[in-house]
């Protein structure tokens, strides 16, 4: 298999008080094995709900999503709990944790919760929380922790499967600008790893350390950037954006 992702033609239309609202308009994405692809664009272009059509949260209006080989329309709810739950690693903007649980027991959890032994569980999120950096913090309780340390360790829960792909919404957004780029480092060296990464974004300060930028506005992919050539002009250019899409003729065709 060529590629870890293949979106094509996708359209996401909602319908909302009797009108047609189109969030997602003609989305084409192709994610090579290995890649790491960040989503970029202002806040309401789109981006949680590409990643959630990808996943399979939410239905698409038109066009296909293949993630891992599987064309994600035919599969069943049960299939696509088992992909996400067994072969994709996600991490959300605000962690969830079991309050109960210390963070190597979190970290654990998704094992625990399957029946593999307590002592094989703890031995993995061990080795998972060192890839993080957070060792020393597995007897803590997640939140006695930083913003920053917890989405280490929410990262070190999501590759917990040893997930091939890594989608992460927002990772950095409650994060300040140190903890951001010590968290944005990580995904870079699992990145580097061998681990496909889509993560999205509205920072611009996250940007090179993908290799490739999709960047997103009013519903479409306006454009593919090489991540380790943006210069402070296409920054400034990413940072006010003047592409003016015409939505109603996508209204109309989807009335
Ligand atoms: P982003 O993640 O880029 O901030 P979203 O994907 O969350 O953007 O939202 C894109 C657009 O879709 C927004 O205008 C939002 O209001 C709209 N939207 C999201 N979910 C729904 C829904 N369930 N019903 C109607 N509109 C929605
Ligand atoms: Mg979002």
């Amino acid at each position: 298999m060529a590629n870890i992702l293949e979106v094509k033609n996708l359209f996401k239309v909602y319908n909302v008080k009797s009108e047609n609202v189109v969030v997602l308009r003609n989305i084409n994405l192709e994610m090579q094995d290995g890649e790491f692809l960040i989503l970029f664009g202002p806040s309401g272009c789109g981006k949680s709900t590409l990643l959630n059509t990808i996943l399979g949260l939410e239905t698409i209006s038109s066009g296909s999503v293949n993630l891992l080989g599987k064309q994600i329309s035919n599969l069943s709810q049960d299939q696509l709990a088992d992909i996400r739950k067994n072969n994709v690693g996600i991490v959300y903007q605000q962690p969830n944790w079991v309050k109960s649980l210390n963070v190597l027991e979190n970290v654990a959890f998704p094992l625990l919760i399957k029946g593999i032994k307590r002592d094989v569980a703890l031995k993995k999120a061990k080795e998972k929380l060192a890839l993080v950096e957070m060792t020393n913090w597995t007897e803590y309780y997640p939140v006695d922790l930083s913003s920053g340390q917890q989405q280490k360790v929410a990262l070190a829960r999501a590759l917990i499967n040893e997930p091939k792909v890594l989608i992460a919404d927002e990772p950095t957004g409650n994060l300040d600008y140190k903890s951001s780029n010590s968290l944005m480092g990580i995904f870079r060296d699992l990145s580097n790893q061998g681990i496909s990464i889509l993560l999205v974004t509205h920072n611009l300060v996250n940007l090179d350390y993908a290799d490739r930028v999709a960047r997103m506005f009013d519903g479409q992919i306006v454009e593919y950037i090489d991540a380790k050539k943006i210069s402070e002009k296409k920054l400034d250019e990413m940072l006010h954006p003047t592409d003016v899409t015409n939505s109603t003729s996508y209204k109309l065709s989807f009335n």
